[in-house]
């Protein structure tokens, strides 16, 4: 079976929404749609940790640009509690183009566009498991035990 189950997902506010005051907004629309915040950063991310935390993206065309964007400047990742967390999550952020997003979605109202999209997901609990070790120890996370 290959549901989902996991109850806990990762979420990077990327350097545009970190930069430019919509910090608080994303998380409006996130505790709206009743996620709990169970850990959080402000980090840099350098060219280094940028390439590894995309590298299943490092052959695409836009990867570089990707890097460049990721580490411009802060950004905040989150862990975020809700049933069925995952597919939730993905839900809330819309589409990656934001030209795509249905209304009311964090990209719909903050994204600028497909790459500067205000907001990173994981994509299955697999991912979701490997991306919140990326940023976050095991006592960083209220709750999860
Ligand atoms: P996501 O899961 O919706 O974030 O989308 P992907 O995993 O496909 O892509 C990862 C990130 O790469 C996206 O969130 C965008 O920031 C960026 N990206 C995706 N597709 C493109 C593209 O066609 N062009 C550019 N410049 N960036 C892209």
């Amino acid at each position: 079976m290959s549901g989902h189950t996991q109850n806990l997902t990762l979420a990077i506010i990327k350097p545009d929404a970190f930069g430019s005051g919509k910090i608080g907004g994303v998380l409006g629309v996130l505790e709206e749609a009743g996620f709990k915040v169970r850990g959080s950063r402000v980090v840099r991310l350098d060219d280094r940790a940028a390439q590894a935390f995309y590298a299943v993206h490092s052959e695409r065309p836009f990867f570089d640009s990707l890097v460049e964007f990721m580490t411009s400047g802060p950004c905040m990742p989150l862990a975020l509690e809700h049933e069925r967390a995952v597919p939730h999550l993905r839900d809330v952020i819309g589409a990656t183009d934001p030209a795509e997003a249905k209304p009311g979605t964090v990209r719909a109202l903050f994204a600028e566009s497909k790459e500067r999209n205000a907001i990173h997901a994981s994509d299955s609990d697999d991912n979701a498991r490997q991306e919140l070790g990326f940023f976050f120890g095991h006592v960083d996370l209220i709750g999860a035990r």
